[in-house]
């Protein structure tokens, strides 16, 4: 399957549909093979990195989902048919002119890694801003976001696109923030989406009613924001789309003894994009566990030799797989033995016969929550950055893993008279600042870098493959550019300056020492007059 194209997963899910509706009656099992090739054809736009249209599919994919129902709600009601009909023939036809463009669609590798040399800290980082001719929130917005580093082209609407390279995202800046996008506007960014298959829309000004945000995301939009949240929302959201979120697939250890089970299992996972891997006895489990290091284990109740609650509570002893998501499969319908099996460490519970949708589902939302929570222990509230602890201990893995000869500098960087912002302006101004600052290094930095939110306003960076002079001339205009930065405040906005103190490995070979050197020399930093950067003496 992963070797066809999109034209065939297209034509594969028209004829699915097609299946489905010449069916009069008792048509459910087209429907969910309808539904599974929307959802095959959802992952591929995922993995060629097309969050549009990927939106557009999912939003279909939902919509068949509600009407999944039971075998005996099939035939749906015609109306019900050409809603879909109307969808699936909008989709298709995004997909068909988002290929027509610029054929990027075929011609991306699927995910493809672009590795950054240090000479190319940045990356193609523009941003079209769509808006009315003179309107003054727009062009402050814009000026805003290139202090971040931001490329800005501001645009009105409904201008000549050109044929320059598709920008990073799109903003898109309605006249009024209060009323609903009219149709022009819908039509607008169809059309720009068109043209920038791959780029994240984001919508300013939306009122908040589930109906227009619907449209807004049918159209192409992929994250709205309320006008009064303004800059901090805005900035946040740009900057969080800046960390490349590679494509990962899930992994699924399967530990079931039927060989029947497994295979209809094994096809869900696979038909939705998750790697799996099997055993048929829970003797095995912590060998594979150990080689596979899966995301979660789906684990057979009944099995000979222990079954699936015993597996789970033995597991549940060795540290390191406390947590380790467990859902288990079982033709099991007692209630009671559900009960004893969550209380004993499962976290969710599937009756066999499974429906394949569902399975993929549990398995993804439950791995996704699993994975939110440790990124919640993880990273700093304040900012989204690593937190002191995961930073350090990030810094040690990497420093770890690296290729012999590679240079690596640590920087320790600490605000300039913080504690004056706070006094005359108040703790929101500076958690404002801290915040800046946070962006303004995520925003500059490569996303291989380490940036960790150290103490209260301090930072640590570290920088793979830097050397001292590159990371100093890189700092330095960060630093640059942090003290023309305006931060506003109820009278009007004031400059803040930072410095920092930087040490290179493997000169001082491990995380402690290169840490407590850059410290010394920020503390240097300070002495000197601040708003500077200094290399550690060694
Ligand atoms: P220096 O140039 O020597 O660094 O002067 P400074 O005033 O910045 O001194 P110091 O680094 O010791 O002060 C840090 C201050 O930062 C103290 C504390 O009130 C403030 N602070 C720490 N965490 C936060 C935070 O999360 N939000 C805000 N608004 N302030 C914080
Ligand atoms: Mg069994
Ligand atoms: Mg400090
Ligand atoms: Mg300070």
């Amino acid at each position: 399957m992963p070797h066809e194209s999109v034209d065939d997963q297209l034509s594969i899910l028209g004829a699915r549909w097609k299946d489905y509706k010449s069916q009069s009656g008792g048509a459910f099992d087209q429907f969910v093979e309808f539904t599974l090739a929307l959802n095959s054809l959802a992952e591929r736009l995922d993995r060629l990195r097309l969050p549009g249209l990927v939106r557009q599919c999912e939003g279909l994919e939902n919509a068949a989902l509600e009407l999944f129902g039971d075998p005996d709600s099939h035939p749906m009601a015609p109306q019900t048919v050409q809603a879909l009909d109307r969808q699936l023939e909008s989709l298709m036809g995004a997909v068909i002119s988002a290929r027509r463009f610029d054929n990027t669609v075929e011609k991306r590798a699927p995910d493809e890694v672009v590795e950054r040399k240090p000479s190319k800290w940045i990356k193609p980082r523009s941003i079209w801003m769509i808006s009315s001719p003179g309107t003054s929130w727009a062009s402050g917005l814009a000026a805003q976001l290139s202090y971040f580093g931001f490329q800005m082209r501001a645009m009105p609407w409904f201008a000549e696109l050109g044929d320059e390279e598709p920008p990073f995202a799109v903003v898109f800046v309605p006249n009024d923030a209060d009323t609903s996008p009219d149709e022009r506007a819908m039509d607008d960014i169809r059309r720009v989406r068109t043209a920038c298959p791959e780029s994240q829309f984001i919508y300013l000004g939306v009122p908040p009613t589930l109906d227009s945000m619907v449209e807004l995301m049918r159209a192409g939009i992929d994250v709205t924001i309320r006008r009064d949240e303004q800059m901090a929302a805005l900035l946040s959201t740009v900057l969080s789309l800046v960390q490349t979120r590679e494509p990962v697939r899930y992994r699924v250890l399967v530990v079931e003894d039927s060989r029947v089970a497994v295979a209809q299992i094994q096809r869900a996972l696979t038909a939705h994009g998750i790697d799996s891997t099997t055993i048929s006895s829970p003797s095995g489990l912590f060998d594979a566990i150990e080689t596979y290091q899966p995301d979660l284990i789906l684990m057979d109740m009944y099995m000979p030799g222990c079954n699936g609650v015993e597996a789970t509570r033995a597991l549940r002893q060795l540290s390191d797989y406390q947590a380790l998501p467990i859902v288990y499969l079982s033709s099991e319908t007692d209630a009671e033995l559900q009960v004893e099996a969550l209380r004993l460490g499962g976290d969710q519970f599937l009756t066999k016969p499974f429906n394949p949708l569902l399975l993929a589902a549990t398995v993804k939302t439950t791995i996704e929550r699993h994975q939110e929570m440790q990124r919640a222990s993880r990273h700093d509230g304040l900012t989204g950055l690593l937190n002191h602890t995961a930073a350090k201990a990030e810094l040690d893995a990497r420093l770890a893993m690296l290729p012999p000869n590679t240079p690596v500098t640590v920087a320790m960087i600490d605000i300039d008279h913080f504690k004056s912002v706070n006094d005359a302006f108040g703790h929101p101004v500076g958690d404002q600042v801290i915040r800046s600052l946070a962006w303004l290094l995520k925003g500059w930095l490569r996303s291989s870098d380490i940036v960790g939110r150290y103490g209260g306003e301090e930072f640590i960076v570290a920088m793979p493959g830097i050397d001292i002079k590159d990371a100093y001339a890189m700092l330095d205009g960060i630093r640059a550019h942090f003290s023309n930065l305006p931060h506003v405040h109820a009278n009007g906005s004031l400059r803040v300056t930072f410095s920092a103190g930087i040490a290179p490995y493997p000169l001082v070979d491990n995380g402690r020492d290169l840490i407590e050197i850059a410290d010394q020399a920020l503390l240097e930093a300070k002495a000197l007059g601040r708003n500077r950067i200094v290399e550690a003496r060694i």
